[in-house]
């Protein structure tokens, strides 16, 4: 048994009343934030250090007493205290050169709070403090484990949801003996070195027409009028579609591979650098290699698996998997060719067997980039507050 954190992600349906409640909530959290940011800044032009954690909390204490912003007090006080908290670490981490300036959060896209203690899950209710009798939630799984902390959300279409982490006993699943390579592609999403395919499904372009239409009818409406409210919560409504089908996919992807794998070995891709530069940027972006290679990092660790990477610039596709012959003149429409011993070549096919091999390489020789154990905690953490399978 392993500790491990897993994240829910449940919808809640809030009374007219609780609504506005929970605006209020992201409104003072916001406020708060944002407040506290700019005190920090403006301490800092003129005295060149600033104001920690702990006296930034004695002043909300005393903000909430001022008769100005007593309304503060309306809300969860963990809730604004946790805001302070995040602050703190964003300016830590920006000190530390981990992260950019902490920037002011907008009501435009930023409606979230985080209750750190006594939230609580019944049947088909949601307790958090100032919320006695519950809200209203479709919790579809059971949330195992104990509930540390969750953070509600408003969406742009006005949807209300709760991210809640929980921590664990987790019993790893068990060891199969079956090693592959993967190949991430465009016309396939992956081919594993013993030749299981999973389709691209090509989200974007499935929703392209109708999400093309909706934005364009938005285009003609007059900002702020309430059709175009309307219009821009359809438009968001397609683009949450587009996301939801794609990670439930990236999930079910991971999973089946998690399971019927110990190690997996896949190229190290730099994504960010391949979407600003690639002619095919919107369908890289669109395939999620990116939260896929987390997704699957984050399994492996949590049932002992591994994942190892390839350096990328290892030509997997060109050299041929059964003597190493090397094919110059591979471009990117070739989906089969033969080397110049004869064998006949599956582009993506023997792109992954040569990924296992270079895999098995870096395994044997103890040098490689792989996860296991340590190495993918702050991975772990990091996405413990997406949703989890
Ligand atoms: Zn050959």
């Amino acid at each position: 048994m392993k500790i491990i954190f897993r994240a829910y992600k449940f919808k809640l349906q809030p009374t007219r009343k609780q609504k506005v409640l929970l605006d209020k909530h992201f409104g003072c959290v916001r406020f708060v934030y944002n407040h506290f940011l700019n005190e920090r800044k403006e301490q800092y032009q003129s005295d060149k250090k600033s104001d920690n954690y702990y006296i930034q909390a004695s002043i909300l204490t005393q903000l909430k007493k001022n008769n100005e912003t007593v309304w503060l007090k309306e809300v969860n006080s963990q809730s604004l205290q946790f805001a302070l908290r995040c602050l703190d670490t964003a300016y830590i981490n920006f000190f530390r050169g981990n992260a950019n300036f902490p920037k002011f959060k907008s009501k435009k896209n930023k409606n979230t709070f985080t209750v750190p203690q006594f939230a609580k899950l019944g049947v088909d209710r949601f307790y958090i403090p100032k919320f006695k009798e519950g809200i209203k939630v479709n919790a579809h799984r059971k949330v195992k484990g104990d509930i540390r902390k969750c953070t509600l959300s408003k969406t742009p279409t006005g949807k209300y949801f709760v991210s809640i982490l929980s921590e664990e006993q987790y019993k790893p699943k068990e060891k199969t003996g079956n090693i592959c390579g993967i190949d991430l592609g465009l016309k396939d999403f992956a081919v594993t070195s013993d030749g299981i395919k999973f389709r691209n499904n090509k989200y974007t372009k499935q929703y392209e027409r109708k999400l093309k239409k909706a934005q364009q009818y938005l285009s003609r409406k007059i900002i702020g009028s309430n059709s175009f409210e309307r219009q821009r919560r359809k438009v968001s409504l397609i683009h949450e579609k587009i996301t939801n089908s794609r990670m439930d996919n990236l999930h079910k992807v991971s999973h089946q591979l998690i399971s019927n794998y110990d190690i997996i070995a896949l190229e190290d891709l730099d994504i960010k650098k391949m979407v600003r530069n690639h002619k095919f940027a919107k369908h890289i972006s669109d395939t999620g290699w990116g939260t896929f290679v987390k997704l699957l990092e984050y399994k492996a660790y949590w049932n002992d698996k591994k994942i190892i990477k390839i350096n990328r610039f290892y030509p997997s596709s060109k050299t041929c998997h059964e003597c190493g012959w090397i094919n110059q003149d591979l471009n990117l429409s070739m989906r089969e060719w033969t080397c110049g011993n004869g064998h006949i070549i599956d582009r993506d096919l023997n792109a992954a067997k040569n990924i296992l091999k270079e895999g098995l390489k870096i395994l044997s020789s103890g040098t490689g980039d792989y996860t296991d154990r340590d190495g993918v905690r702050s991975i772990n953490a990091q996405l413990s507050m997406k949703s989890g399978v």
